[in-house]
């Protein structure tokens, strides 16, 4: 397994406004997570803002320790990394963010910014850099001489194309693409998305999508997990959790999107309330104050996560 996180937590302290003293509370932004990416698939995350989504890509990108739980990269643990570990990890793990107007420096050339991530121990010369920043332009659809133009000279699906360069250069193994397309006109997308695919097969690439656009992320993966109030409360192959949701929550979330088919309906639910305060979630299943199908055990008793169905996992009492 490419990258394999069991248990993951990030619990952020809450202090006194000066920051003295021990916590008086604890914000739990991840509470338990399990999941795994093998090579060369695509696992796509999806949920609300405040799932934990974003937490959980941070923590994959080392932007974050854990908690609680471990997380391993080619078997081994990264609470155990040296340095030789780290840096062989920055390499082979790479991201791609929302919005290419402020993740990429304006002040920068093209060259420094897509050569940002090869590091001075790497030992490549100046002709080995120029030429692997030129290599991953022209992967990305840019000229081979792009290097000496600045961002502002680029249109956005352009810079989006910069900033996949950028993830490029090192030869990664895995990209954390974060709503790589949320930020792009609607007319580009489907070229960015197109370029991602093409890229993935041709350099045998791993991906987890982060995203709230439940289009984007079914284009890309092939598997899905769906994350509620810092847990998982689902996962399957793609196609089949967009067919036959299992969790309350899942179905509520794809209702809302298009359906598979035009001619095929689906009825939107819409959910009360809100997600829940991360310091007090909810006893029980944490979605029980806002589920249709809630039971009665499910106020009290924490369902289980287990597999319900080949290769299905879900933490719901309708299980
Ligand atoms: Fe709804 Fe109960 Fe399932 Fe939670 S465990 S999703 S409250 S039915």
């Amino acid at each position: 397994m490419l990258l394999q996180g069991v248990g993951l937590q990030k619990h952020f302290p809450v202090t006194s406004a000066l920051g003295l003293g021990a916590p008086r509370a604890w914000i739990k932004a991840l509470d338990g997570v399990s999941v795994h990416v093998a090579e060369g698939e695509t696992l796509g995350i999806v949920g609300e803002s405040g799932s934990g989504k974003t937490t959980l890509a941070k923590l994959f990108l080392l932007l974050e320790r854990p908690t609680g739980g471990s997380l391993s990269f080619d078997g081994k643990d990264v609470a155990t990394f040296d340095r030789h570990d780290l840096a062989r990890y920055r390499r082979a793990v790479q991201a791609v963010f929302q919005d290419p107007y402020s993740s990429l420096n304006p002040r920068m050339r093209v060259e420094q910014i897509v050569s940002e991530p090869l590091r001075p121990e790497d030992g490549m010369t100046r002709a080995m850099v120029r030429d692997r920043v030129a290599e991953a332009l022209q992967l990305v659809g840019l000229r081979r001489d792009s290097g000496a133009l600045y961002p502002h000279e680029f249109s956005g699906g352009q810079r989006q194309r910069i900033a996949i360069a950028r993830a490029l250069v090192t030869y990664p193994k895995f990209i954390v693409l974060d709503e790589p397309v949320s930020a792009l006109d609607v007319s580009i997308r489907a070229q960015i998305l197109n370029l991602l695919k093409r890229l993935q097969e041709q350099l045998g690439l791993a991906y987890v999508v982060i995203s709230h656009d439940l289009a984007a992320a079914r284009y890309l993966a092939t598997r899905l997990a769906v994350m509620y109030a810092g847990k998982l409360v689902e996962t399957g192959a793609c196609e089949e959790v967009y067919r036959g949701p299992l969790h309350p929550y899942t179905e509520a979330l794809l209702s809302a999107a298009l359906p598979l088919h035009p001619s095929a309906r689906r009825e939107r639910i819409v959910l009360p309330g809100e997600v829940p305060n991360p310091m007090k979630p909810p006893a029980g299943c944490r979605f029980h104050p806002r589920c249709p199908k809630k039971l009665a055990e499910c106020e009290t008793v924490e369902p289980e996560w287990r597999e319900v169905k080949p290769g299905r996992f879900t933490a719901c009492h309708l299980w």
